[in-house]
């Protein structure tokens, strides 16, 4: 039961119609791992910081049952830092700062006690690092899922290619989707990335209107439950990743059946994440309030129909 985590560990500055926040924890592979730790542990994450990340936070990832052996801490650099502003609606936000500083030449050396994991979850960064992970494990995982983002579909697509053509599951979003196969409908562009580009599942994030598993030409749809108040969508991909991955490494299930119920899992944690600012709501929640949430998924899209 073992599970890779690599991805950005960041401070973010963010913007939302309610209000903002300065330099808090954020990175794709703090969300991912807060999100899956709760399904198993260790999470084994490969990442990198600077000399500015709190020691605490890290004691604090670690209490929640997180490897660090994987995390090289730089002492002579910066941490990622990223910041980003929401539009009014919040389903579209602006980037308005990515300064990599530590990410921009990462080289990720995977501890000995990493290989043979049988679930990897290649979370958001350079697709250089994503690659160098790939090539470094001595056995191919029993499942591999990359999440990317536009930013490194605008700087660096032709690696990014490489990676996806190495992957199972490629996660990414309604835009990025497009981006990446330059087809505006969601269902065409799931079969040119699947057709075409190597990943035998797709999922396609559409943030409040839930998400899309897309297999063959099978399609599976887990919805988002509406929420009276988002707060903060920062994370709500990562974290939706988490919940799936930690799903998928805790039954160690990889069938087609098993992927539907990980994006229901995904999304209910994404609907935590995006309740407060950053990662503060991963950091309360109980297994018990995921069952509870699970089950109003549920309830959400059951009924019973005679249409004759
Ligand atoms: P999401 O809202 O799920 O897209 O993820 C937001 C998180 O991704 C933030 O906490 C950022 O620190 C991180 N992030 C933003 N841009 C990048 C990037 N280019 N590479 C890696 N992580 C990033």
């Amino acid at each position: 039961m073992s599970l890779i985590v690599v991805g950005s560990m960041a401070f973010d500055d963010i913007e939302t119609p309610f209000g903002k926040s300065n330099r808090i924890i954020g990175g794709a592979a703090t969300y991912i791992a807060l999100a899956a730790s709760q399904f198993i542990r260790p999470v084994n994450q490969i990442s990198v910081v600077g000399y500015d990340y709190p020691q605490e936070e890290l004691a604090e990832l670690e209490r929640f049952g997180v490897n660090l052996e994987g995390v090289q801490i730089k002492k002579d650099r910066k941490s990622f830092f990223w910041a980003g502003k929401y539009h009014m609606d919040m389903s579209a936000r602006d980037t308005l700062v990515t300064e990599l500083n530590v990410l921009s030449d990462f080289d990720p050396v995977i501890p000995e006690s990493y290989q043979g994991a049988e679930f990897l979850m290649l979370g958001n960064l350079s697709p250089d690092v994503q690659l160098k992970v790939l090539d470094r494990l001595r056995e191919r995982p029993r499942l591999i899922v990359m999440d990317t983002m536009n930013f490194w579909m605008d700087t660096a697509l032709e690696a990014l290619h490489r990676v996806v053509a190495r992957v199972d599951v490629l996660l990414v979003n309604d835009a990025e989707a497009r981006q990446l196969s330059g087809e505006f409908s969601l269902v065409r562009a799931a079969r040119k990335i699947l057709g075409e580009m190597g990943p035998k599942y797709l999922v396609i994030k559409k943030g409040e209107h839930g998400a899309l598993l897309f297999h063959g030409n099978t399609v599976f749809c887990a919805p988002a439950l509406p929420l009276e108040d988002v707060f903060d969508p920062t994370g709500a991909g990562d974290t939706f990743a988490g919940g799936f991955t930690g799903h998928v490494a805790r039954t160690k299930d990889i069938s087609f059946e098993n992927l539907k119920t990980a994006i229901i899992v995904g999304s209910a944690m994404a609907s935590f994440c995006v309740e407060r600012f950053g990662t503060q709501r991963l950091r309360e929640i109980q297994l018990s309030d995921i069952h509870t949430r699970i089950r109003q998924l549920a309830d959400l899209v059951q009924f019973d129909i005679d249409f004759n």
